[in-house]
């Protein structure tokens, strides 16, 4: 390399964004593109990679691992549920696990993961690890993908301050060649294809030198059968869990039956002030006086048709309204969120009051009258 060449750019070369940013932008594109439900992240670190994949609406398990648990404890807090979480329960179910481990040992439960990353991972490998590896990730575990990325030892000279590696920890970097020596030689070893990018891009003219991250993306050639996932591994529980969170879902019926429960009062209860204020725009109609009437706006339009093409208009006999649940099930957020009408009727029993034949939200207006 041109030596004055190099001095001109060892001043100016600072990502926008950050290297670490921009590999976990990569992360969370190939997240968006293959859609895993069970991601596991070597190596995870304070677990930043994690709290930002825990956005990402596809995924359904979450695992970090690491060596160190002391640098997983500093953030792991920000992994845990929000009180917004359990306010609004999530459609998706979500399990964020942190291990405390070596990638260098096989343990039970990471298996069954769709995408697997180690992001600047292997550089922190001894050697005796380095060799495990891709028998614990490539063997045992068998993702569908695995994502790998290092750095790129060729760029070296381009950053400032430059002393041996990168990082004092770093037991290796290694240049484009050497790794993707490594990679291909285990892709071929372990049935899986592999295509090399990378993130921090090269100034103009130093193309050669190849991005300053280099990564390799691993897609396995075949799916594993069911057999060969389970009968091959009677192994043994090494790692220990440090942090466990189970996000509110509306998959659990616990928060679905409180979800529902909600909608149905909230649903029924605007139907019943519509209802009232139609009453007290016609109250002097005997016929008017019981029976809704569409108006105008959209809400009362809506109301209006089921009220005409399916008779489930709202009554009021004495100081009780009647709102039907059939009317209240084909509100679109109730309906998506029951899917029948038998399972609306299952979890509101005995925590809404109903009318005596079970088909309607019944409300007592006696003191709204009497304030009247
Ligand atoms: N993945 C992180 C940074 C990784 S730094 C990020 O994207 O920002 C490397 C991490 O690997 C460190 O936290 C270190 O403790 C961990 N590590 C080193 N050797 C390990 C091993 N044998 N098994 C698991 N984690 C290891």
């Amino acid at each position: 390399m041109d030596k004055n060449f190099q001095d001109e750019f060892t001043q100016v070369i600072k990502f926008q964004p950050p290297l670490y940013k921009q590999r976990h932008q990569f992360v969370k594109d190939l997240v968006e593109k293959y859609k895993p439900k069970k991601v596991a992240d070597l190596g995870c670190a304070d677990c930043s990679l994690l709290w930002m994949l825990k956005f990402c609406s596809c995924i359904e398990v979450l695992a970090g691992l690491d060596i160190c648990a002391n640098v997983m404890k500093e953030k792991m807090h920000t992994l845990s549920p929000l009180p917004v979480d359990y306010l609004q329960p999530s459609e998706r179910s979500l399990t964020v696990t942190l291990h405390h481990g070596s990638v260098a040992h096989k343990d039970p439960c990471m298996l069954g993961f769709d995408l697997v990353t180690c992001i600047e991972l292997i550089e922190h490998l001894e050697e005796s690890e380095l060799k495990k590896f891709p028998e614990v990730v490539f063997g045992f575990m068998a993702p569908s993908i695995v994502v790998i990325s290092t750095p790129n030892s060729e760029f070296n000279p381009l950053l400032p301050g430059m002393m041996l590696y990168r990082h004092p920890d770093h037991k290796f970097e290694w240049s484009q060649a050497q790794f993707q020596s490594w990679a291909l030689e285990t892709a071929r070893c372990y049935n899986y294809s592999v295509e090399f990018t990378g993130v921090g891009h090269p100034p103009t003219g130093m193309e050669k030198v190849g991005f300053c991250t280099q990564i390799g993306v691993f897609v396995r050639k075949y799916p594993r059968t069911g057999e060969s996932v389970q009968s091959e591994k009677p192994t043994e529980a090494v790692y220990k869990t440090v942090f466990k969170a189970v996000y509110p879902s509306l998959k659990d019926e616990k928060y679905l039956q409180n979800a529902v429960i909600s909608e149905v009062i909230f649903t029924a209860q605007i139907i019943k002030h519509r209802l009232m204020s139609k009453r007290k725009e016609h109250g002097d109609d005997p016929e008017r006086k019981s029976k809704f009437q569409p108006s105008m706006d959209c809400f009362s339009d809506y109301l209006g048709k089921l009220v005409v093409e399916k008779n489930m208009e709202p009554f009021v006999t004495g100081n009780e309204v009647y709102i039907p649940l059939a009317t209240i099930f084909s509100f679109p957020k109730v309906n998506r969120l029951c899917g029948t009408f038998e399972k609306l009727c299952k979890l509101i029993a005995g925590k809404v009051t109903l009318s005596s034949d079970g088909s309607a939200v019944m409300f007592n207006i006696e003191h709204e009258n009497e304030e009247n």
